[in-house]
């Protein structure tokens, strides 16, 4: 006998990679059992219909900063999972700093996990760290379930998470050749600058980290994919200077993955106010110019995705009231907001559902090793579901903020898009603005993990 769906959502617009589609997607327990035509509903199916809304698959944020355990007073599980169940995502991944301990070991893994159990409103994956002292652990942290390694080539702003050179990058890529499993690099290379006295302009703090520190990383990183040909990924892709090297280096077909962030997407940087610390994020935000050539880079396929790079702090940290871009604590507090930033600037340039798709959940979800589970709707995926309404406008304010804290780079701007409901396994979390039933987020668990 035929298995029997459980329920169905429908719609006039869902994005499966056939396309944009009026469709219903039959879900059975967490799973999508089908997708189908609208007269091929099974009779007696409960049937959600959403009308014009969109349906596509929830999103997959492959780099996120949490801080739990050890500075929940930054941002925590429960608060970063809600925001990002109301934005539609339905997976992330957290990367191993700014908690305490950081994640370069199995037990510090293991303290995080069991220190986050029911605080989970969407599933949640880890990065483990690599840093100079810990090669020992890479193996150990790949079997418990790491879905990659993040090393900084530059100071990471936190002390116990040192930066790797290039010694230490070649040791991890050989122990890693062979396995699928990614090294996320924070591409910067220090480089001496010019210092200036003031410290309130966004072009002084650009000039403390200039292209050249990026560019120059990314052609170490280059080097190091040819010769090991071991999975590489770049986080966070600011520079547009180094797109055509990235781009030969695909071409002959090295396993360099790259992402980039809503930020340098849609801000630009000739449009940041003098002491606007809340733009403050590493590498910088550069101009307008510049974020045309990365939205060429993601329309070519050279960037692969988009990630939020959500990485809170308390404002004070933020140096706000002194205006101060040299004291203030760099990163982006965003996750909620990557669907409609994203759609707005897509919207403006005329790229399509499915492109926005393949950049916000196929690509990522493939990326952490989920290709064949998430980031599709399609038979057999997790029923991870976000319904959203592109035409709708509205502009981001504190009180609809589900961050930790609602210090944002992002408030007052106009947006298009609102998510109206978020599905996770089969199961509403987000409803209309309310969150439903209790977190049952699952932690993600590598493919190398038993
Ligand atoms: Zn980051």
């Amino acid at each position: 006998m035929e298995p029997v769906p459980d329920f169905a959502i429908s719609s006039r617009r869902v994005v499966t990679p056939e396309g944009e589609n009026p469709a219903a997607i039959l879900i059975r327990g967490e799973k999508i059992l089908d997708v189908v035509s609208l007269q091929n509903i099974p009779d007696g199916c409960p049937t959600e219909d959403l009308g014009n809304d969109v349906v596509m698959p929830g999103l997959v944020d492959a780099h996120v900063h949490i801080n739990e355990p050890g500075r929940t007073d930054w941002e925590g599980f429960e608060t970063a999972t809600k925001a990002a169940a109301s934005g539609g995502i339905t997976t992330l991944v957290d990367m191993p700093l700014n908690c305490i301990p950081v994640t370069t070991t199995v037990d510090a893994l293991h303290q995080k996990t069991s220190s986050i159990r029911e605080k989970l409103w969407i599933d949640c994956g880890f990065y483990g760290g690599l840093i100079p002292d810990n090669l020992k652990d890479i193996e150990p942290l790949a079997e418990a379930g790491v879905l990659g390694f993040k090393a900084f080539m530059s100071h990471s702003g936190i002390d116990e998470f040192p930066k790797v050179a290039e010694s230490h990058l070649r040791k991890a890529l050989s122990i890693l050749i062979n396995k699928a499993i990614p090294v996320l690099v924070h591409a910067e290379l220090e480089n001496s600058v010019e210092t200036s006295n003031s410290h309130q302009t966004y072009e002084s703090f650009q000039a403390t980290r200039p292209k050249s520190w990026e560019n120059n990383a990314i052609k170490l990183l280059i080097k190091l994919c040819r010769e090991y040909e071991t999975h590489i990924h770049i986080v966070h892709l600011s520079s547009s200077d180094i797109l055509p090297e990235i781009s030969q280096t695909r071409d002959e077909g090295l396993p360099l993955t790259v992402e980039t962030c809503p930020h340098y997407l849609h801000f630009a940087s000739e449009r940041i106010s003098d002491g606007d610390t809340r733009f403050k994020c590493s590498p910088p935000i550069w101009g307008s110019d510049n974020r045309e050539k990365l939205w060429v880079g993601l329309e070519k396929g050279t960037i692969d995705f988009i990630t939020s790079d959500h990485s809170p702090c308390t404002p004070e940290l933020k140096k706000l009231d002194t205006g101060d871009f040299q004291m203030a604590w760099g990163g982006i507090s965003s996750i909620q907001f990557t669907l409609p930033v994203i759609w707005t600037e897509c919207r403006q340039r005329g790229f399509s559902l499915v492109q926005l798709t393949n950049w916000l959940s196929k690509r990522p979800a493939k990326f952490i090793g989920k290709g064949q589970q998430k980031g599709q709707i399609a038979p057999g995926y997790d029923a991870d579901l976000v319904c959203w309404n592109p035409e709708a406008e509205f502009l981001v304010e504190q009180t609809a903020i589900h961050h930790k804290h609602k210090l944002t780079p992002y408030e007052g701007e106009s947006l298009f898009g609102a998510v109206n409901k978020t599905f996770l396994r089969g199961q509403k979390v987000f409803d209309n603005g309310s969150f439903v039933g209790l977190p049952h987020g699952k932690i993600v668990m590598g493919n190398h993990g038993t």
